[in-house]
């Protein structure tokens, strides 16, 4: 069973604009899933609706899963993180919101940071790190619940080519270890290539998914 469906889903906005219209996606277990368009074909729209942070005009969104805030983690393209907060507590966040003590917390938020590769900068402030440290602690804050699904939309777009290339290869491996779902939104042909097993190609105007490329055999996962 996927964890999400889409059956023909439109999304119009109060001004009218059309950004989808008539997609049909399943996002399976364990699949590293790309969505490939210009700007403007509804990608991050598509993400906004799995993820419940907007809801469609039409059609149907079945999720597999009842707790969206906690099965959902979402990376966007700036890694909006608290200027005056640690990069520990920047993690600790969506702990805190769930109740949990710093103390309790330490270890999940500790074992985020290591995923990522900053376990020796938890006290580092944002403005002490550079630009894919910063998207790493930002990754960490959206992995820290242990999330079936995690949803990046365009992560790296702000980032040099050599860290983004870095980024790249962390986060397959991570992806790797936590078995975990991805869909990640590019408008880089490369990045679709190098990190998917399916990539959903879309074009804008109405936003549709024009073709569905496998491109790898995803690790089977239930
Ligand atoms: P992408 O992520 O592929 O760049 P988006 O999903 O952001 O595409 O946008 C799809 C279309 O919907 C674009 O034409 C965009 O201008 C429009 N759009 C996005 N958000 C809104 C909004 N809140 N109100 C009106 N139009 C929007
Ligand atoms: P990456 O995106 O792979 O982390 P960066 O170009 O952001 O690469 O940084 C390269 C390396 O330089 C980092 O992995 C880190 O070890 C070190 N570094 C960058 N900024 C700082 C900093 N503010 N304090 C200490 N080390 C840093």
């Amino acid at each position: 069973q996927p964890l999400v469906t889409l059956r023909g889903i439109g999304k119009t906005y109060a001004n009218g604009t059309v950004a989808l219209e008539g997609v049909d996606l399943e996002i399976r277990g364990g699949e590293f899933l790309t969505l490939l368009g210009p700007s403007g074909c509804g990608k991050s729209t598509i993400l906004r609706l799995i993820a419940g942070l907007d809801a469609a005009s039409s059609g149907a969104l079945t999720r597999a899963f009842d707790n969206v805030g906690a099965a959902i983690g979402f990376v966007f393209q700036e890694p909006t993180l608290m200027p005056w907060a640690s990069a520990f507590d920047n993690v600790f966040l969506p702990l805190r919101l769930q109740g949990q003590s710093r103390r309790t917390a330490a270890p999940a938020v500790k074992e985020a940071l290591g995923l990522v590769g900053l376990a020796d900068f938890a006290e580092a402030y944002p403005r002490e790190l550079s630009g894919g440290m910063r998207m790493r602690v930002s990754i960490a804050r959206a992995l820290v619940l242990r999330p079936l699904l995690l949803l990046m939309d365009e992560p790296f777009a702000a980032l040099d080519e050599i860290t983004r290339f870095r980024l790249n290869d962390d986060l397959l491996r991570l992806q790797g270890e936590l078995g975990a779902t991805i869909v990640f939104v590019t408008h880089s042909v490369y990045e679709s290539a190098y990190l998917s097993t399916r990539i959903a190609v879309m074009a804008a105007k109405p936003g549709r998914i024009v073709a569905e490329i496998a491109t790898q055999d995803a690790a089977p996962r239930d």
